[in-house]
């Protein structure tokens, strides 16, 4: 079927296109950006006064499924990813079993297209189980329809086992996604390690235990030529590290989240779970850097490490509760409110960094309207102003720091492959 949004701003990064227009959409691609009013074939959308731009991309998020389908699973993930204009999301290995075989890869292809109100793209372990020691089947995963690899919150400690794993990653042309962390500097860490750590006494993450892993991993880079993405960048210091590693010509790229940019580590006060993760929430001198490295092109993607977990794990003591938030229903309204609105981004290079950059990174084809690509779009209303109301969300947890944060940016609908997903 053919559809036509008509008189919409029509935002594509990946081609510099801003301008109003109809998008013409057949059989499932991207036919057309026209001028308006012109004849074309097709069902009408009226967007006017909307912006549309590619579906947004998201290339950190963990969807659950298989084994904690009471935290999310595949529909209830992909469903709070369309309300949040996202079209496409890439699923963490850090399930159950964990995607470390070509069967679970094609598991959750498979339950995505039966299901998925979002394309899902399945990223695979490093290691066996994510234990750190023995490597997955780079190739039989890759075959099998892996879009990358990591260990995300299991990060490989032996930097022996790290070369092996790159070098064996850069062969098959596999992006390495790494949480960055030296886990001797942070045995115990609940927060930030810094004053307000100090004034709960909480023992403390510091800084210098995701620089030097950071490090560390953008050496390796360099040394096996393998690519490499930095997950979750929290501090001013990666972002330097990881300036240095594009200026010294390493396949390096990196992302931060929302809540680096919007919160500091004094929201864990009052023992506010709904405020830990890892790494974690840092101070106002590390999220402004991170404005400034976005603004300047060193942090490429901003990704949202949507983290659900069930509220009964919340509600643990700080130090026992689980590391994580949502993020992909407030990401976009986040970005829009506190850093497009404010200046600190503008608004192409903001739909970049949430839609071609992170396609790149990861070499996945979306992210871009340009003709023939997968019709996968996002229709936003930027003036709709709204409160943030877990209760709302379409996600089965509700573990946001974000409750009652008036923001706006409203994500209208999406469409995927051609077809529109109502959230
Ligand atoms: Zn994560």
């Amino acid at each position: 079927m053919n559809l036509v949004l008509r008189g919409g701003r029509v935002l594509d990064p990946s081609s510099g296109i801003d301008r109003i227009a109809d998008l013409v959409i057949e059989q499932g691609r991207i036919a057309a950006i026209a001028d308006p009013g012109g004849a074309h074939e097709g069902d009408d959308l009226d967007v006017a006064g909307r912006l549309v731009t590619p579906g947004l991309v998201d290339i950190h998020a963990h969807l659950r499924e298989p084994g904690f389908e009471y935290k999310e699973d595949i529909e209830t993930g992909t469903l709070a990813a369309a309300a949040g204009g996202f079209t496409s999301v890439c699923c963490m290995p850090n399930t159950e079993p964990a995607i470390d075989t070509p069967a679970v890869v094609r598991q959750i292809i498979e339950r995505a297209g039966a299901v998925g109100s979002a394309r899902v793209f399945p990223i695979a372990s490093l290691t066996r189980a994510m234990a750190g020691d023995r490597l997955s089947d780079i190739a039989d995963l890759k075959a099998a329809g892996a879009c990358a690899i990591s260990d995300d919150a299991f990060p490989v400690q032996n930097s022996e086992t790290m070369r092996r794993g790159m070098e064996y990653c850069a062969q098959f042309g596999m992006t390495v996604m790494t949480h960055n962390e030296d886990q001797s500097l942070t045995v115990g860490g609940a927060m930030n390690e810094g004053l307000t750590s100090t004034v709960m006494g909480l023992p403390g993450i510091p800084r210098v235990s995701e620089d030097i892993g950071a490090a560390r991993n953008i050496l390796l880079s360099r040394l096996t030529g393998c690519r490499l993405h930095l997950l979750h960048i929290s501090t001013a210091v990666t972002v330097q590290l990881l300036r240095w590693a594009k200026q010294s010509g390493a396949p390096v790229t990196g992302e931060t989240a929302p809540h680096y940019l919007t919160l500091t580590d004094e929201a864990c006060m009052g023992f506010n779970t709904h405020a830990k993760m890892n790494p974690p929430l840092r101070t106002v001198e590390d999220a402004e850097a991170l404005k400034v490295g976005l603004a300047d092109g060193a942090v490429d993607v901003i990704a949202t490490d949507h983290a659900p977990h069930a509220r009964h794990e919340k509600e643990r003591e700080f130090d026992q509760a689980p590391f994580g938030i949502l993020g992909l229903e407030t990401a976009f309204a986040l970005v829009y409110t506190h850093l497009v609105a404010p200046g600190v981004l503008n608004l192409s290079d903001a739909i970049g960094k949430m839609t071609v950059a992170p396609a790149r990174a990861l070499g996945l084809p979306v992210g871009t309207l340009a003709p023939g690509a997968p019709a996968d779009v996002s229709v936003f209303d930027l003036d709709a102003p709204w409160r943030v109301d877990a209760s709302a969300f379409r996600s089965k947890s509700r573990n946001t720091p974000f409750t009652d944060w008036d923001l706006r940016g409203k994500p209208v609908f999406t469409i995927v492959g051609g077809r529109v997903v109502k959230p």
